[in-house]
């Protein structure tokens, strides 16, 4: 069966997956918004369908915390930012009726600290910010570099690169064999240059910029998705990303099952099994068809020896990466800290602060430090309390007053969070010619989630609801086809 293109999902979609005629039964495998968005359609369309969820909450990476926070303060764990171009999870928003708000990014004061200092991303405050730039880098400011070195390279692979199905044209490929780093530096970009731009674009890639794919950066970079073409339009969920999620399973009910991880996935001609763990019995279900939503970083405790799968779709499960990120949140008595909505790059070891309550009354705030790669892998072997106190020690040494304002914290290592075991995709070198095995069906089970989206950076809400679409056009020409 030919997989349908990005193209004729999206008309599908938007055209209310016409003639979708699903199967008599179906597993969802994860409560993730991949998994809720497919157990939502079929539901409506009279589906018997049962979500199996390992945790005790839907939405998976879409995760806020509320706890231990005063005064009804909230933060993101994982998803925040939403485009007006997240096509998918504007429509679920809408139909579902949840609020959003503009995003926190533009109401933001973004700066550098860096060798003790302060400074903004524009040309003279970073010439004379002393950093080792290249001569010719010295009056380009933050804006410019990123023109140069990132614009120019993206704009020179056009229209190949925006097409709207993905596909890696002989022009695209050699970037698939070079790193970020390669095209940076053979570009004439500086150390300096790059640790500049980096948080711009590339610090949600992982910060693993010498082994990340620099085809997969330049289509984002490129996309109305990127950083440097934000807008005003960008919005967040409005009192928190779990809204969302919530919102689908409101509509679940008890489709959803909870606290059940499942650990064994098999088929034949006629069925599907899956084996999951009930109150510590094991127990087995059945169906036509699963969908498998779990990312591929934590599929490893699934077992699928007499499931069937070709050897490249085992090869694929082992071999894709996901990116290391670490969020420690400090709830302070008050901004202390003279900048506005700050949100700081800096050459410490917590790389990135911002204040994660910019829009919140206070006068409590919940300052946020984020780590990426290998930083962010060094942190997680802590334990909480060490953690904590590095990060303190840290944040006092740009903004002194931390300790004395600081009242309780708590952290996320996603790469240590059990069913997740990792942030979100990062491409790799090659990962293109990975993108289509990681999505095909294999029999009757399917593959669903952000992982197994059209774009190569699947980390996004939307692409995960993209996924979801997908495999229903999927499960609505297989049950055609039997
Ligand atoms: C730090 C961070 C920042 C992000 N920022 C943004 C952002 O600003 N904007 C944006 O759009 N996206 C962002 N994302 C990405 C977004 O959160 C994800 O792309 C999206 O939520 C993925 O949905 P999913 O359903 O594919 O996977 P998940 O949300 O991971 O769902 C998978 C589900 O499967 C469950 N599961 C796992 N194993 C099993 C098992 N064995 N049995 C049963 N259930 C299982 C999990 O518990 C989980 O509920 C961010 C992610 C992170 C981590």
């Amino acid at each position: 069966m030919r997989e349908a293109t990005q193209t004729e999902v999206r008309r599908a979609f938007d055209s209310g997956l016409p003639g979708l005629r699903p199967p008599r039964s179906v597993i969802v495998v994860g409560a993730g918004l991949a998994g809720l968005a497919v157990a939502h359609e079929l539901a409506a369309r009279d589906c018997e369908v049962t979500v199996l969820e390992a945790s005790d909450r839907a939405g998976g990476r879409a995760y806020t915390l509320r706890e231990p926070f005063a005064d009804g303060l909230h933060a993101e764990a994982g998803a925040m930012t939403l485009t007006p171009h997240c096509h998918y999870a504007m429509h679920y928003l809408r139909e579902l009726g949840v609020e959003t708000e503009t995003a926190d990014l533009f109401d933001t004061t973004f700066s550098y600290f860096a060798r003790g200092r302060f400074f903004t991303p524009d040309p003279e405050s970073v010439a004379e910010a002393g950093l080792g730039l290249h001569p010719h880098e010295k009056d380009l400011g933050v804006g410019g570099m990123i023109e140069r070195y990132v614009s120019a390279v993206a704009d020179g692979l056009q229209p190949d690169l925006n097409a709207p199905d993905w596909a890696v044209t002989q022009r695209l490929a050699p970037y698939d064999h070079l790193s970020v780093h390669e095209v940076l530096t053979e570009r004439g970009a500086s150390q300096a240059a790059i640790d500049l731009m980096e948080p711009l674009f590339l610090e949600m890639r992982g910060g693993d910029l010498k082994t990340a794919s620099a085809l997969s950066w330049l289509r984002h970079e490129a996309s109305p998705h990127s950083l440097g073409n934000a807008d005003p339009r960008w919005a967040k969920v409005k009192h928190g990303t779990d809204r969302f999620p919530q919102a689908f399973a409101e509509r679940l009910k008890s489709r959803i099952h909870y606290r059940r991880p499942v650990v064994r996935v098999e088929q034949d001609a006629e069925r599907a099994r899956v084996t999951v763990l009930a109150h510590g019995r094991m127990q087995t279900l059945e169906a036509e068809r699963v969908v498998v939503t779990v990312p591929f970083s934590a599929i490893r405790h699934i077992d699928f020896t007499d499931a069937g799968l070709t050897d490249a779709k085992h090869d694929v499960m082992r071999r894709v990466k996901y990116s290391s990120v670490v969020r420690v949140y400090l709830q302070m008595r008050r901004q202390f800290w003279p900048q506005r909505n700050a949100s700081f790059s800096t050459d410490l070891p917590i790389r990135w602060i911002r204040d994660a309550t910019p829009r919140l009354p206070g006068p409590r705030k919940i300052l946020e430090c984020l780590m990426t790669g290998w930083r962010a892998r060094a942190v997680s072997v802590m334990t909480e309390e060490e953690r904590l106190d590095f990060v303190l020690d840290e944040v006092e040494r740009m903004l002194p007053g931390a300790r004395e304002h600081y009242e309780t914290s708590t952290s996320v290592c996603w790469d240590q969070r059990p069913y997740a075991e990792g942030a979100y995709i990062l491409p790799e070198r090659g990962h293109s010619a990975l993108m289509p095995v990681i999505r095909r069906p294999e029999g009757r089970i399917h593959f669903a989630g952000d992982h197994a989206g059209f774009e190569p950076n699947g980390g996004s809400m939307t692409f995960a609801l993209e996924s979801a679409a997908r495999t229903l056009v999927e499960l609505g020409a297989a049950a055609d086809a039997s």
